[in-house]
């Protein structure tokens, strides 16, 4: 079979790299730019329009098409492929609004039932004057705090804000005016039914804070049912100990096991969700993303749905997922139902292994692009890790602020922690001037988990 693979991050990199381990899988097509993705199976696909990649799989024979990012989910890589009858795992583009809007997201959340904090839906021009009048007099009849602003539309991880105090606020104030034109940019981009397209202007919610531990959960759907991928914990935070700027994620570890409670809970989450989809007559099919936060008595509520495998959660999952897995990814493409139904969740097996993934980035990631540099690695000790080339050129130069990652897995998170830092000492970044620098990466991801198993 050919499969073709969109995105070019270190998630869009695993899905390929999983895939190609398949025996029946000969050839994976990549549309992911210039990578040094390197495999026998590789081919590259030299298009990034959702138009020109359908076309290419169908004059490739492509059997199965699957989108990492959500960009081409939104601007409809799945009616294109339904176009010329190739399995596709992308939603809807109905579906695809549940990432592409944040207020139409609430709008199904709440129409299922599911817990999920309270919110009011803002023009950007009054949400400007309420935000002005605040730091002026610090006007809290209208505008109280603390409180979260979201963008309505696809931000690229940069649209929403956490407000507790007037500092906060005149920060907001300023990214959004900087950052509004190019969100815009890219709403218009997007063929996604969002609010703001309703009413022609650009909208936020301001919704009330919640406070507890995130936790992200990603089902594959299909339809009325799903299956859940093992729980992984992303760390968001530039560097150790969640302090630092918010990143895409410097790291992930699985499986995550949560008591059974709070698995329930976000069981009958997808549940509902998926219930209420089916209602509309838009049923879900691809995978589902979803962040909870979860209070002080165990209770999760839901802040947010994603219409796609998260970054860099997928590298730490894929790799221990086993055949049952692929089975039901190429029928949920294929419009067939699932070959063991679940409505309420079971979960894909797992080899048990425990997986650890650090990203390495450039030190000036996130606040500054990073320059060219060249990747060196000193091949001194046997690396018995993954190596995921996340932003790096065939050349080995990146200009990447999440450069590479590494995997490791191991009987425990201790095993795969010594395996991955053992092998990070051996890379570094060597400037165009000849000097170098060390990648800059967190040194305690997965170390709660280890040493949970110590105690
Ligand atoms: P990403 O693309 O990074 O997943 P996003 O821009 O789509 O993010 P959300 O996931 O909704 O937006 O929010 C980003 C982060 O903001 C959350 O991970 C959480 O830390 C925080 N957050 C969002 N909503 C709330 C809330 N109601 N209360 C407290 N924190 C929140």
């Amino acid at each position: 079979e050919n499969i073709l693979i969109i995105g070019n991050g270190g998630r869009d990199y695993s899905l390929f790299s999983s895939f190609a381990k398949l025996p029946e899988v000969k050839t994976v097509y990549c549309a992911a730019g210039k990578r040094k993705w390197e495999h026998a199976k590789y081919k590259e696909c030299p298009f990034s329009k959702v138009t020109d990649i359908a076309k290419f799989a169908k004059e490739n024979n492509v059997q199965l098409v699957i989108a990492g990012p959500e960009l081409p989910i939104a601007q409809g890589i799945h009616a294109e492929c339904q176009k010329y009858n190739i399995p596709v795992l992308a939603p809807s583009l109905e579906c695809a609004s549940l990432e592409s809007s944040k207020i139409i997201c609430k709008e199904v959340i709440q129409a299922a039932g599911i817990k999920t904090a309270a919110s009011t839906i803002v023009k950007w021009n009054d949400l400007k004057t309420q935000l002005l009048n605040y730091l002026k007099r610090e006007d809290t009849t209208q505008f109280k705090l603390p409180c979260v602003l979201k963008y309505d539309g696809l931000a690229a991880g940069k649209g929403v804000f956490v407000l507790f105090n007037k500092e906060d606020v005149h920060n907001a104030l300023i990214s959004i005016e900087q950052n509004l034109p190019e969100w815009e940019k890219l709403s218009a981009q997007v063929k996604t039914p969002t609010y703001s397209k309703q009413i022609n202007a650009p909208c936020f919610l301001i919704e009330e804070t919640l406070i507890g531990e995130e936790i992200s959960a990603i089902a594959l759907c299909n339809g009325d049912s799903f299956r859940l991928l093992p729980m992984a914990r992303d760390y968001k935070r530039r560097n150790n100990s969640q302090t630092g700027s918010n990143t895409g994620g410097m790291g992930t570890v699985s499986p995550v096991l949560l008591n059974e409670e709070l698995l329930d809970q976000i069981k009958n989450t997808f549940a509902k969700t998926l219930k209420e989809l089916s209602k509309r007559k838009t049923p879900y099919k691809g995978f589902l993303f979803a962040g909870f936060m979860v209070d002080s008595e165990n209770k999760a509520w839901l802040l947010e749905y994603n219409c796609r495998l998260g970054d860099p959660e997928t590298q730490v999952l894929l790799p221990g997922l086993q055949r049952d897995f692929y089975i039901e990814v190429l029928r949920t493409a294929k419009n067939l139902p699932f070959l063991s139904p679940e409505k309420l969740g079971g979960e894909f097996n797992h080899d048990k292994l425990k997986r650890i993934f650090v990203v390495a980035a450039s030190p000036e990631y996130p606040e500054k692009s990073a320059p060219r540099r060249e990747l060196i690695y000193k091949n001194e000790f046997k690396n018995n890790c993954e190596f995921i080339p996340t932003a790096i050129e065939p050349d080995n130069f990146t200009t990447g602020g999440r450069a590479f990652g590494l995997l490791a897995c191991g009987e425990n998170f201790e095993i795969a922690r010594n395996k991955i830092y053992t092998q990070l000492k051996n890379y570094t970044l060597k400037n165009l001037d000849g000097s170098s620098c060390a990648p800059h990466y967190r040194t305690d991801i997965g170390l709660e988990f280890s040493e949970n198993e110590l105690n």
